[in-house]
């Protein structure tokens, strides 16, 4: 095993993920001196996230088309009994290439003279006599250890924390598994189609979704919380069951050309590391996915814009203090994000299979440009007015 003497920067960044990549990118783009690391070797071998989001994704964080798998101008709610499809003429949303926006965000960081490391794992840290930190960094490969030295370290391991760890009493973390199968066939199925699924029929205690890419592929997959689980479930069966009950597809009709998933760890009391002396934690690290959902990559990357902001900071001032990191990102959507714990909660923990299905026919009532503020706008109050709209069907009859 060799070492290699230490290379100086002003910022590491230990995870490639949507949202060290923002990070890096931010960073280089504003002069900083950064090196971002991934312990995998190549992006393609940890292509784990489904990646849809709204359309406003793209403009957000300046996004380019070639990381766009397919546009969506359609989103189905399918429940046991009941399913409701919403269509508009122009495009609502994208299913992104989750690798090459990864790709994407690290070409980025070269071209802003960013230095990128795939296959380094981060290992360990100490504190130096004049406030730096001092990073070991592991290549599984060639066996190699090397050493580094930054002013500031950001962890944007996502779930993993592995630089700030889940600190925390255990009992706050709650779990999402997910379990993704990227499907072909030759069978014509609406390819403009957000398809997502409640109700036990096709998962229980969880969702399942059907996200349309390029060239008649789908990502169809499953998550599910097993803290609600009464008895453990098969999620490949439930994928199968939406391919081929809901798809109708034949076993001869279709391929599975990967499988992939990951857990996410959410920390509902937000009392993840935010900030610790000189190292900052970002995405998912600090629980900044939406819980209702499982949408991550925006709001990840939103978090890491605003870390950026006190990075640079603390960088031109040569004071590292991020408090007020921690109390703006605990401050984002507070109220938000406690109403998508308690409605994750709620669906896929607490009602039942017939309340699922009522449910699905009370949001039917909303108009799409509605019904996309609130899955992906926080709009919660606006599930007021339907409820509202939906008394008013049922007992008026207007
Ligand atoms: C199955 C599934 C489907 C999803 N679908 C969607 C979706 O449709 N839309 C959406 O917006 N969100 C989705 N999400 C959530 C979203 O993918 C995450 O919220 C988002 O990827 C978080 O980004 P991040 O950068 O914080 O962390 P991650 O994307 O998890 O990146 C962390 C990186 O850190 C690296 N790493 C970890 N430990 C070390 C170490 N010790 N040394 C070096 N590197 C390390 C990992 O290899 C990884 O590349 C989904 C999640 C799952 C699991």
């Amino acid at each position: 095993m060799s070492e290699q003497k230490s290379k100086i920067y002003d910022v590491v960044i230990v995870g490639a993920g949507p949202s060290g990549g923002q990070c890096a990118r931010l960073l280089t783009q504003k002069g900083h001196k950064v090196l971002i690391v991934d312990r995998v070797r190549d992006l393609s071998l940890n292509n784990f996230s489904s990646a849809g989001a709204p359309l406003s994704i793209l403009e957000e964080f300046e996004l380019p088309k070639s990381v766009v798998a397919t546009y969506w101008n359609k989103l189905t709610l399918v429940s046991t009994n009941f399913e409701k499809k919403w269509i508009s003429p122009e495009d609502k949303g994208v299913v992104m290439d989750f690798t090459k926006l990864r790709e994407f965000l690290l070409d980025e960081v070269q071209k802003h003279h960013g230095e990128v490391k795939l296959g380094w794992e981060y290992k360990r840290h100490k504190t130096l006599g004049d406030g730096s930190l001092e990073i070991s960094l592991y290549n599984s490969i060639n066996k190699k250890i090397e050493n580094v030295v930054t002013d500031v370290l950001v962890d944007g391991t996502g779930s993993a924390r592995s630089i700030t760890g889940k600190r925390d009493n255990p009992k706050n973390y709650v779990q999402g598994i997910g379990l993704e199968f990227i499907v072909k066939t030759k069978k014509e199925i609406d390819s403009k189609d957000f398809q997502f699924f409640l109700g036990y029929k096709y998962i229980s205690n969880g969702y399942g979704w059907i996200f349309p890419m390029s060239n008649k592929e789908y990502k169809i997959g499953v998550a599910w919380y097993p803290q609600y689980l009464k008895k453990p479930i098969q999620p490949a069966e439930y994928i199968e069951k939406i391919i081929e009950d809901y798809l109708g597809l034949d076993k001869k009709e279709y391929t599975i050309t990967e499988k992939h998933g990951g857990t996410l760890f959410y920390n509902s009391k937000r009392k993840d590391t935010y900030q610790n002396g000189r190292v900052v934690g970002i995405g998912d690290v600090v629980s900044s996915v939406n819980w209702l959902g499982g949408e991550g990559i925006r709001y990840g990357m939103r978090n890491a814009t605003l870390a950026t902001k006190y990075i640079d900071e603390a960088i031109r001032k040569n004071e590292f203090v991020f408090s007020q990191y921690e109390k703006e990102a605990k401050g984002y959507l507070r109220k938000e994000y406690w109403i998508a714990e308690k409605l994750s909660k709620l669906v896929y923990g607490k009602l039942s299979d017939r309340n699922i299905t009522r449910g699905v026919k009370v949001v039917s009532l909303f108009h799409f440009d509605e019904i996309l503020s609130v899955l992906f706008e926080n709009q919660y109050s606006r599930l007021f007015v339907v409820i509202n709209r939906y008394l008013r069907k049922k007992f008026f009859k207007r």
